[in-house]
């Protein structure tokens, strides 16, 4: 299955639920508009290399497009698209006026120097930077791209356009950038994991939790949850996975990968285990935070976690989900989960727009009313109608998307 049939299905068991006729489900879930790029650049040797880049923008209703760009060798169009309609009801769920986008580059940034990355960024923007804007579409950081990425998008974009900080979000705070946003995915994950263990009637430092990536979104998330004395008893990156049945030293392993380029490779505190593993591990709760599709029919029967939290878009297959749900796992899905980091995106892009700067205290305030707002929302729709968290979100942001769509008109 691919991962935009996948979205569909999540997309089709909450248009079953509302009784969405076939023209429309097509109308919503069909991208407005998808671009392919050649990007090509010279290397620090001289050498020619050529990438494929893609932006996919799906939907305007609500507002300008809004989305992440994503550097990795498996991004293809499919993925792209899928995560580009994730943005559009991840943004309708916390009701924030943007639609949805996504886009990314096929490419695996460690065998690129920092010079080569920069080249291939300003390379992008000039073939995509009349589709996006600040009222148009508005990139943002995901995996493999940061502050600095955003920085030389601003840049590119401003020699075409003019002095305009809110093309992009997610930029350095010395840049235009809001405090508060490189640590607001792994923030509001932290903030919806409490209050769904409040919900769930668990005590926090009963729960036992297992975190999949240590990237922005793992490492900010086991922080917070760190400091809200949740036991968090595995990490895990590309170096594998880092076990400890009576808990790891959050702040430790957080300074331990900070010293060692933010890799976990070499820490010697916690017992070795694989990713695979760690998935499997016998915890109150797993938060997936890394790549997409991880859990799937084949390693689904044996998750013993009883609540997984999605911190990464898409990282379980529709199949495997169903199957958990019958287990009576609770799911707190990826469009309400990580919306965080959209949702300070937003506060960073209308601090832009007025000039005007908040405080760490603001952004954070906001954040948790947000998120706050939205989760009880989606709870009291799951408890009422008796359905998945997941469906109860998808109500929530496909009904948001379809009125502004029929109320704006379609002619
Ligand atoms: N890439 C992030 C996401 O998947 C953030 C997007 C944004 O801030 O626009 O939600």
């Amino acid at each position: 299955m691919r991962a935009f049939d996948a979205v569909g299905i999540y997309f089709g068991r909450a248009a079953d639920q509302m009784d969405l006729t076939e023209n429309m489900r097509r109308l919503l879930l069909t991208p407005k508009r998808e671009v392919q790029v050649q990007v090509a650049i010279e290397r620090d040797n001289g050498e020619l290399a050529t990438y494929i880049g893609f932006r996919v923008q799906h939907d305007h209703s609500r507002g300008p497009m809004k989305g992440g760009l994503r550097y990795h060798p498996d991004v293809d169009l499919d993925e792209v698209r899928s995560l580009a309609s994730l943005m559009t009801w991840k943004t309708a769920v916390v009701n924030i006026p943007y639609g949805g986008a996504k886009g990314g580059i096929a490419v695996d940034t460690t065998t690129l120097s920092r010079r080569e990355l920069e080249r291939l960024t300003r390379k992008f923007i000039d073939q995509i930077h009349d589709m996006i804007g600040p009222d148009i579409d508005i990139p943002a950081p995901d995996m493999g791209t940061n502050a600095e990425v955003m920085a030389w998008i601003r840049n590119q974009y401003e020699k075409y356009h003019g002095f305009n900080p809110a093309c992009v979000t997610g930029k350095p705070v010395e840049l235009h950038g809001s405090a508060g946003r490189e640590e607001a995915t792994g923030r509001g994950v932290g903030i919806l994991t409490l209050k769904l263990l409040s919900r769930l009637g668990r005590k926090p430092q009963d729960t036992r939790v297992a975190i999949q990536g240590f990237g922005n979104v793992g490492s900010h998330t086991a922080a917070f949850l760190g400091q809200a004395e949740i036991p968090v008893v595995a990490v895990s990156d590309i170096s594998g996975g880092y076990y400890r049945a009576d808990g790891l030293n959050v702040s430790h392993i957080l300074n331990y990968a900070r010293d060692h380029g933010d890799c976990l490779a070499g820490y010697s505190e916690a017992e070795k285990i694989s990713n695979e593993q760690l998935l499997e591990l016998d915890v109150e709760m797993l938060i997936p935070a890394a790549l997409g599709g991880v859990i799937s029919v084949d390693n689904a029967p044996r998750i013993k976690a009883p609540i997984i939290v999605e911190a990464a878009n898409g990282p379980i297959w529709p199949d495997a989900d169903e199957m958990l749900e019958q287990r009576g796992v609770t799911i707190l899905p990826d469009i309400l989960a990580n919306a965080g980091g959209v949702t300070a995106s937003y506060f960073e892009w209308a601090q832009n727009r007025q000039h005007y700067q908040w405080g760490l205290n603001r952004v954070r305030q906001e954040l948790d009313r947000v998120l706050s707002e939205s989760f009880q929302q989606v709870w009291e729709l799951s408890v009422e109608r008796k359905l998945s968290l997941r469906t109860a979100a998808y109500i929530l942001g496909i009904g948001r998307v379809g009125r502004a769509t029929v109320l704006g008109g379609i002619t």
